[in-house]
């Protein structure tokens, strides 16, 4: 800037300079022409007053100082000339236009190259009336008489040019350096800010216009600095907490490249910091995760799945984040977990065992007991102790029941080896078994649809316990008088079995736990009709492990709908 700043002021001023030069020789060459029009006018008329008075003009013009004086008679001819020349001499003048311009009466001077003298001349000339006539008398000059003059005033224009160009060339010097000197100090804030060291200092050599610019730099700088010290502050704060998370965390780029990673990822994968901006191979060269990391980025899709690492399980959260092209993994060590939960299932399934055989025993002996009482007394504690004895094998069994389907979950069910189960063959099953407490409620059992051509391939005892559950509680838990609906839809080749009806209904805010293993929705509304708590979990159990959708839809005293869709 500086350079060109000087560069281009230097010019316009030089550029003025030869202007006022070119304009100064013109006008001085301008003004030496007039007076030596003037001056060539002036010898002409005193050289004819001379040459009327009969004064010896040959020999004034023969002195005739640097002019060239020619007497010209009326038809053209020379008569006398202090410059003679044959051949100019010879030529007749009357054509000349000084001469033409003479005998015109409007006599004008003409500058011409002289054929002679070989060079510019200025010429005048004057009719001079004599006894006989008239002659014509004409004065010249040479041009370089008038430069001449010129040449005298151009050193010293030439001098004043170069004093002037000096002064410019220091003024603008000085002039350049203190516009931009106010420029070097705003780079140098402006870099400070740049590395958030910003300080506001007075710029130097300052013009008022200048002040009022770093005044809004400065404003800027501040809001801008605060934002750094606010976002690097929220940094350390976040690597603080991403670097005290007990999970692993990393991110990769579009490419899988690592741009972030905290420290119990980095322990998981036994690596160093330099990790980041390498592919995430340099991390793990397990294929199952990484390959599914790579097909999130693809798919943008979420994933959630577990894999073992160095003996450790991890619950992997795969998660592409939202307007970025960054894919967030997240690892959890559930190795404590799902270690608890086997040993919760182990303790569930052997427990179930462990009690079902002094039950049946105790079951066996009241019956016993109850065959040779005849007391009527002892009659209703051994009824009572039947009716617990078969509520707790109930429990029981529902107990291995689940524990069978945690099991068999492991293995997943082979699916050729099954044949097909007609639907309504169950249906019937279930509602035989229910007929006295269907009776009893006068319950209007309506079983609709597709029912008899549908089919389900599965277990048959899991479908039982499905269509057993869903049916037992839609009578337990209606009015009397109520209505239970069971329906069987076959659309495109899937089978909804939709068991419905209007009965007391389950509060929104408890429908998503009633799947859990004992959730009951209120111990007052259980003992209706003496469930164990588990035949929902054991439904969902059974779902889940052939991939069938349970779903469910209810309203406080308007009734229940659950669809399972096989
Ligand atoms: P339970 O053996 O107690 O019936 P479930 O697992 O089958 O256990 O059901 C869990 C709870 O959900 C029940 O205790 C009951 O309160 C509620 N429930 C289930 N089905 C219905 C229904 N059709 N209508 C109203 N409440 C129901």
């Amino acid at each position: 800037m500086k350079k060109r700043l000087f560069v281009y002021t230097i010019s316009i001023i030089f550029a003025g300079l030869a202007g006022f030069f070119g304009v100064s020789v013109y006008m001085n060459h301008i003004t030496n022409t007039n007076i030596s029009k003037d001056s060539v006018e002036e010898i002409t008329r005193i050289c004819s007053y001379l040459y009327s008075d009969g004064i010896d003009t040959d020999a004034f013009v023969q002195a005739g100082n640097n002019a060239r004086i020619t007497i010209i008679s009326s038809d053209g001819e020379v008569l006398s000339d202090n410059r003679p020349l044959d051949t100019d001499i010879v030529e007749n003048h009357l054509k000349r236009p000084e001469i033409q311009a003479a005998l015109n009466n409007s006599p004008q001077a003409y500058i011409r190259v002289s054929k002679t003298l070989e060079k510019a001349l200025i010429y005048y000339a004057l009719k001079v009336d004599t006894d006989d006539g008239y002659v014509f008398v004409r004065a010249a000059i040479p041009v370089e008489q008038i430069n001449a003059r010129l040449f005298q005033t151009f050193p010293i224009l030439l001098l004043i040019l170069f004093v002037l160009a000096v002064v410019y060339i220091a003024f603008i010097r000085n002039m350049v350096n203190r516009i931009t000197k106010p420029f070097n100090s705003i780079e140098k804030k402006l870099r400070s800010l740049s590395k958030g060291e910003y300080r506001q200092t007075p710029v130097e050599g300052s013009y008022e216009e200048i002040e009022r610019f770093t005044q809004v730099i400065d404003e800027i700088a501040v809001v801008l600095q605060n934002g750094f010290d606010s976002l690097s502050d929220e940094k350390s704060k976040l690597a603080y907490i991403m670097d005290n998370i007990s999970d692993g965390i990393f991110t990769v780029d579009k490419n899988g490249n690592i741009t972030l990673i905290n420290k119990s990822a980095l322990n998981i994968f036994d690596a160093d910091n330099d990790v980041i901006g390498r592919d995430m191979l340099y991390l793990s060269s397990y294929k199952a995760l990484m390959e599914t990391v790579r097909d999130c980025i693809k798919s943008k899709n979420n994933a959630l799945f577990e894999i073992s690492l160095n003996g450790i399980i991890f619950l992997v959260t795969v998660k592409p984040l939202p307007a970025t092209d960054l894919t967030m993994t997240i690892m959890s060590d559930v190795t404590e977990n799902r270690e608890n939960a086997k040993r919760r299932e182990e303790f569930f399934a052997n427990a179930s065992h462990e009690l079902k055989t002094p039950l049946t025993a105790i079951k066996g002996f009241t019956e016993l007991t109850s065959i040779n009482n005849k007391d009527d007394n002892i009659s209703k504690y051994i009824n009572s102790i039947t009716r617990e004895t078969e509520r707790m094998l109930l429990l029981i069994g529902d107990m291995l029941k689940i524990s069978e389907i945690e099991n068999s979950q492991k293995a997943k069910p082979d699916l050729a080896a099954l044949k097909p189960v007609p639907i309504f063959d169950i249906i019937n099953d279930v509602r035989d078994t229910m007929s006295t407490i269907i009776n009893e409620k006068e319950i209007y059992f309506k079983v609709v649809g597709s029912v008899y051509e549908s089919t389900i391939t599965a277990e048959p005892g899991h479908i039982y316990d499905i269509v057993k559950n869903l049916v037992e509680n839609a009578v337990r838990y209606n009015k009397q008088g109520g209505e239970v609906r069971v329906a069987v839809k076959n659309k495109k080749n899937i089978v909804r079995l939709i068991v419905s009806d209007n009965g007391i209904g389950i509060p929104v805010d408890e429908q998503a736990r009633i799947f859990e293993r004992f959730y009951r929705v209120e111990k007052s509304r259980s003992e209706i009709g003496g469930g164990t708590g588990l035949g929902l979990a054991i439904a969902k159990h059974i779902c889940s492990l052939y991939g069938w959708k349970l779903s469910l839809k209810s309203r406080v005293d308007v009734g229940t709908e659950v669809t399972v869709e096989f």
